[in-house]
């Protein structure tokens, strides 16, 4: 019988992924069996001859069948990695983004720059991405973050647990601002947010792996995709301190349109737009005075 090697492996999944027209057919390969192997994706590089015993390769043969109908590999494998951190995802949650990166980065280098402990706001939170590396990298702030949904919220419950949070970051369920209305103290230095924000058009246009496993709910933002946004804007004025700052990602055409709409509250004196490394516009701050 044919001896299977973790570098035989590879190579049978690379071309199997591939023929599926699967993303990164590589990478995806590798993710799989690491995890089935319950090692480091370079651990693989170094046992290139180990061979693979037949328990797991039944686990990764249903793995891989999955990942052949587009199921996204971070649901398969339960995790991706986010701001150099590890985050646990389901189906609940949408995956984190890598654009989603620069908006992390943006509130750090703001929150830096403030006097602590700062107050922070995450709406529309999903697996807690953004809560969780913001918390991790500005330790003295203190988060809350918002969600919808229960079930999404026990994902980012376990994130903020695995990170050694859970004194730093809250999490609420309800509506964006709606979960604060018990607090006492309910004003920010910082507001930031991942909405959904895809088009009614442009879902259907989404590839399958985004349409057929990602919650509609924390991707579809209404006809022009700005639904969330009109709420946030027409509600955020009491939640944020006189020289506090909103951060919203953005689809890369809402640039112009979300400047409007926080320009029409007059609550800011300032709003930018800056484009992400594909050179789309991605996030907008909004701050309350001028630096
Ligand atoms: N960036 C996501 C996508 O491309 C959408 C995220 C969102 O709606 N907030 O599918």
């Amino acid at each position: 019988m044919e001896q299977w090697t973790i570098g035989k492996l590879l190579t049978w999944m690379n071309g199997y992924l591939t023929d599926k027209g699967v993303d990164a057919p590589r990478l995806s390969a590798e993710l799989l069996l690491s995890h089935v192997l319950n090692c480091k994706r370079i651990e693989l590089y170094t046992d290139f001859d180990r061979p693979v015993e037949a328990a797991r390769l039944e686990q990764l043969r249903a793995l891989v069948k999955r990942c052949a109908e587009h199921e996204p590999v971070a649901y398969l494998v339960g995790r991706c990695e986010f701001y150099s951190l590890e985050i646990r995802v389901n189906r609940s949650c949408l995956i984190p983004r890598p654009e989603t990166e620069l908006l992390v980065e943006r509130a750090i280098d703001w929150l830096r720059r403030r006097p602590q402990p700062a107050s922070v706001l995450d709406l529309c939170t999903g697996s807690g991405c953004i809560a969780v590396a913001v918390a991790k990298n500005v330790p003295e702030c203190c988060v809350i973050a918002t969600d919808l949904s229960d079930q999404t919220l026990s994902i980012a419950d376990e994130n903020v647990k695995a990170h050694g949070l859970g004194e730093h970051v809250r999490l609420l369920c309800g509506d964006l601002f709606d979960p604060l209305a018990g607090l006492d103290e309910k004003s920010f230095d910082l507001i930031v947010a991942n909405p959904p924000y895809v088009t009614s058009a442009e879902m259907e246009t989404l590839d399958r792996n985004v349409k057929d496993y990602e919650p509609t709910p924390a991707l579809h933002g209404g006809v022009d995709g700005l639904d969330v946004y009109r709420r946030i804007a027409d509600q955020v004025g009491p939640f944020l301190k006189a020289n506090g700052a909103l951060m919203l990602e953005i689809g890369y055409t809402q640039g112009p349109a979300v400047r409007a709409l926080l320009e029409a509250t007059a609550l800011f004196a300032e709003v930018t737009v800056e484009k992400d490394h594909a050179s789309h516009d991605r996030i907008v701050t909004a701050n309350r005075q001028t630096a």
